[in-house]
């Protein structure tokens, strides 16, 4: 490209590397010229949205004209309802990533400090360099735990927000319980720790915390959650944080007033009501989650055990090129080099017989490199 001009981009820009989302299904079909497409890539919901939903955005349709309640206030109301918090302590946004974003206007003058974990989701580092914060990343323990040392070693007086993923994307891992308490107990209170959770409803034992707890008792806590995963929402955008009302307070300040749909709203507020697609999806993904498991191990291949509705796999040396071969295939998954983990893939979990194509061409693939 050879524009004509002499129109500078804000110098930063140099340095992000923008999101590298899951390739979509139609893209690969028509790249490789392929009718059966999977896609495991982007951790969504394979039961698909629930059906109230797609009932509640039909309805509304004829209202389009109108512009959406900017408050999102019966939205608002459900949420508060199901996650017993007050609706003072919640902000309804573009999809949890526009949380992010927000969270980084809100907070963040130049030259203050982000502490992020490494690997994990990429948008809290992007959203911090954007409005010029210095990135402190802290590598997860080798097991991909969390190393709760470095991340309180990290901390200076210039840090404004600790961000934590738990379960992690792209490792499957969790913070316990005991972990954040002992986080939070040793930061120094001018530090926002962000608690990512768009995957807890994945979990299961009784060590993980969904950090909700934590935000009743006060602490400076926010915690980040999304229509996109379990409630199977993703491709209409709406997610919300839940913190202390003076936090939430300050994230509304910068937040546009119509970020959220009418669409959105009434599919969420569906979505959180249909308890048997939120279960159904749970025990799926709970079932298919063992049985890959098993699969994998029948191929030799090493996993991190995930509380996720995905699992990071290693391949070893050849990742790159089974994650190709996966492709031309037909099924779509991600290749960890976007975690600088090159041996590598994130696979999501499907249905059943998504699940088990996955393992089929796995298993041809692996067969013809070893
Ligand atoms: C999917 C995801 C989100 C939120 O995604 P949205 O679609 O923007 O709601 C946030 N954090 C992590 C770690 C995710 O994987």
């Amino acid at each position: 490209m050879s524009d004509n001009n002499e129109i500078q981009a804000r110098s930063i820009l140099q340095e992000m590397t923008p999101y590298t989302p899951g390739k979509p299904i139609w893209e690969v079909q028509r790249e490789l010229g392929l009718d059966k497409v999977i896609k495991l890539a982007s951790n969504e919901n394979p039961l698909g949205p629930s059906p109230k939903a797609i009932e509640a955005i039909a309805k509304v349709l004829p209202e389009l004209h109108r512009y959406p309640d900017a408050d999102a206030s019966k939205l608002k109301q459900v949420i508060a309802a199901a996650y017993d918090v007050d609706m003072k302590q919640l902000i309804v946004t573009n999809g949890g990533d526009e949380l992010i974003t927000l969270v980084s206007e809100a907070f963040i003058d130049a030259g203050d400090e982000v502490v992020v974990p490494v690997p994990s989701f990429s948008e809290y580092r992007f959203a911090g360099l954007l409005m010029g914060a210095n990135i402190r990343s802290v590598p997860l323990n080798l097991d991909f735990t969390y190393d709760i040392e470095a991340i309180l070693r990290a901390v200076t007086a210039r840090t404004k927000i600790v961000y934590l993923c738990s379960p992690n994307n792209p490792t499957g891992t969790i913070l316990t319980r005991k972990e954040l308490q002992q986080i939070l107990d040793n930061l120094p209170k001018h530090v926002l720790v962000v608690l990512d959770t768009a995957y807890s409803h994945f979990t299961t034992g009784n060590e993980y915390t969904d950090g909700l707890e934590f935000v009743r008792a006060g602490f400076p806590l926010l915690i980040l959650q999304t229509f996109s995963k379990i409630y199977g929402l993703a491709g209409i955008r709406v997610g919300f944080g839940i913190a202390p009302a003076g936090i939430i307070q300050s994230i509304n300040q910068v937040k546009e007033p119509f970020n959220v749909n009418t669409l959105a709203q009434v599919a969420a507020i569906a979505a959180v009501g249909d308890i048997d697609h939120v279960r159904s999806t749970q025990l799926l993904v709970v079932e298919e989650r063992e049985k890959l498991y098993a699969a994998l191990r029948e191929l030799g291949l090493d996993y991190t055990e995930s509380m996720s509705n995905f699992i990071l796999v290693e391949l070893g040396t050849e990742a790159k090129s089974q994650y190709e071969r996966l492709m031309a295939k037909g099924v779509i998954v991600r290749y960890g080099q976007i975690w600088d983990l090159p041996k590598h893939i994130r696979v999501s979990i499907g249905l059943p017989e998504e699940n088990a194509r996955f393992i089929e061409v796995l298993r041809e693939i692996a067969g013809k490199s070893l």
